[in-house]
C-alpha cells in the first residue's frame, strides 16, 4: 500500500476534455486516495474514466466506483493473468454486466508472455467472455501480448460484439491493427507514447488516427517517462497526450477532441455529459 501523496502533474489550461479509456481504480495502491486522484484528473481535463476489473472479486468494487463517481464508467471481466478454472462458474454473474451498469466487458484477452495460466485456459476464458459481451451487446476491452494471431482467430470464430471494442496498450503492427479494425476494434495507448518513438509505433499511430485511436493511462501501471517512479495516475494522461501530439505532429487540442469523441462513441456515453466539463 502506497501512503505517499499522489504526485502532482501539470494542469490543463486549455479547456480540453479527455477520456482515460483504461485504468484500474480498483487497485490496492489507490485505496483511500480516489477523491484526491479524481479531483486531480478533473483538473487535468479528464471528463470520463473507464476502470477495468481484473478478477470477479473486483466486480462489486468497480460497480460501487461507477455509482459513487459520476465520471467513472466500469468494465467487468477476468484478465488473462488471473484466469482460474473456478472462474467459469462465476461467469454467470458476468451475464448480468449490462444490467449492473457496466459499459464494457473487460479486461479480457490473451497473454503469451506469461507461463501461467496456460494458453488453453486463457483461450477458453476469453472465448466465453467474448460470447457474453455479444449477448450483452457491450464492447470489449482487450489485453493482448504476443498472441494477436490467436486473438484474431477467436474473433473470426466467435465474432466480435456489434459495438466492437478496444485493445488497450496496443503493441501490434499495422497489419494486425488492420485485421482487428475489420472487427470494429479500436486501440488505446498510454505511457508508451512518451517513450522514444519506434518506427512501428509511429506507423501504427499514423494508421489508427483519427478514427480508431483513444488515450489511456492504465493507472496504476505503465507510467509515462515523466512520472516513472509511479504509481501512475489518470492525470498523467496529459503526458500521453503530449507524446501522441509529438508523434503525429498535430495540436494537442485536436487529438483530445478526437480521442474523446471516439471514446464516447465506443462506450456509448450520453452526449449530455459531453457538454458538461
Ligand atoms: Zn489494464
Amino acid at each position: 500500500m502506497i501512503t505517499g501523496t499522489i504526485t502532482s502533474t501539470s494542469t490543463n489550461t486549455n479547456d480540453m476534455r479527455l477520456v482515460d479509456a483504461h485504468c484500474h481504480l480498483e487497485a490496492e495502491e489507490f485505496r483511500g486516495q480516489l477523491d484526491a486522484l479524481l479531483a486531480e484528473a478533473r483538473a487535468a481535463g479528464v471528463v470520463k474514466l473507464v476502470t477495468a476489473s481484473v478478477t470477479p472479486e473486483q466486480w462489486p468494487v468497480s460497480r460501487a466506483l461507477g455509482r459513487y463517481y459520476p465520471e467513472v464508467a466500469f468494465a467487468w471481466g477476468v484478465h488473462p493473468w488471473y484466469a482460474e478454472a473456478r472462474h467459469f462458474e462465476l461467469l454467470d454473474a458476468l451475464r448480468g454486466a449490462r444490467a449492473a451498469g457496466a459499459s464494457a466487458i473487460g479486461e479480457i484477452g490473451l497473454d503469451a508472455k506469461i507461463e501461467t495460466p496456460p494458453m488453453a485456459l486463457q483461450e477458453r476464458m476469453f472465448t466465453e467472455q467474448l460470447s457474453i459481451a455479444k449477448e450483452n451487446d457491450l464492447p470489449v476491452v482487450l489485453h493482448c501480448r504476443g498472441a494477436f494471431n490467436e486473438l484474431i482467430r477467436i474473433l473470426n470464430q466467435v465474432g466480435a460484439p456489434a459495438r466492437g471494442g478496444l485493445v488497450h496498450a496496443f503493441s501490434g503492427s499495422v497489419e494486425i491493427a488492420e485485421a482487428l479494425m475489420d472487427h470494429g476494434i479500436r486501440f488505446s495507448m498510454g505511457g508508451a507514447l512518451t517513450y522514444k518513438p519506434s518506427r512501428k509505433r509511429v506507423a501504427v499511430l499514423d494508421r489508427i488516427y483519427p478514427g480508431h485511436f483513444l488515450l489511456e493511462t492504465d493507472s496504476p501501471d505503465l507510467p509515462p517517462v515523466q512520472a516513472r517512479e509511479g504509481p501512475n495516475v489518470p492525470a498523467n494522461i496529459l503526458h500521453n497526450l503530449a507524446g501522441a501530439a509529438a508523434i503525429l505532429g498535430l495540436p494537442e487540442e485536436e487529438i483530445a477532441a478526437r480521442t474523446t469523441d471516439n471514446a464516447y462513441r465506443l462506450f456509448g456515453f450520453p452526449e449530455v455529459d459531453h457538454a458538461t466539463p
